[in-house]
């Protein structure tokens, strides 16, 4: 059983936010920033390869339910929303989950780099997407 499943059957505790019959929404334990929440389905989907299109639209909606709470109860500016889809990815725990990340001004937590490519990679790049 991954550590996320042992979380939702109550074996490991959690600081729990927010659950319902299918999504359940915790702190990270180490989080990016104070108020760093996940936010997981409760059957054990490895990536949004996995999950059926249904069980997502739920999952999204908390997530947008989190994200609502965090800019009001913690007044956030803002927040990031990411997925590691995949262990090239980060993903280290293999129970899709989405990060959200409060964000304040300054908090000095840095975005990733953007990096420069020639017009033909665009080209390639978008027929191969198109093919
Ligand atoms: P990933 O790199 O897989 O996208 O993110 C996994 C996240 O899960 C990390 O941010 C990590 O801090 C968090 N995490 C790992 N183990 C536990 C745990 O036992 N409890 C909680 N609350 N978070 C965990
Ligand atoms: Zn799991």
């Amino acid at each position: 059983m991954c550590i996320f499943c042992k979380i939702i059957a109550g074996e490991i505790p959690c600081s729990k936010i927010y659950e319902d019959e299918s999504s359940l929404a915790f702190l990270d334990i180490k989080p990016v920033n104070l108020g760093h929440v996940l936010i997981i389905p409760k059957k054990h989907y490895q990536d949004l390869e996995e999950i059926p299109a249904e069980e997502l639209a739920s999952l999204i909606k908390v997530v947008k339910k989190i994200g609502e709470l965090i800019k009001t109860k913690l007044r956030a500016e803002a927040y990031n929303l990411s997925e590691n889809n995949g262990p090239l990815a980060g993903q280290i725990i293999p129970h899709l989950h989405f990060h959200i990340v409060p964000r304040y001004l300054n908090d000095h937590i840095e975005l990733w780099p953007s990096r420069e490519f020639e017009q033909c990679d665009f080209e390639e790049v978008k027929n191969k997407l198109l093919s």
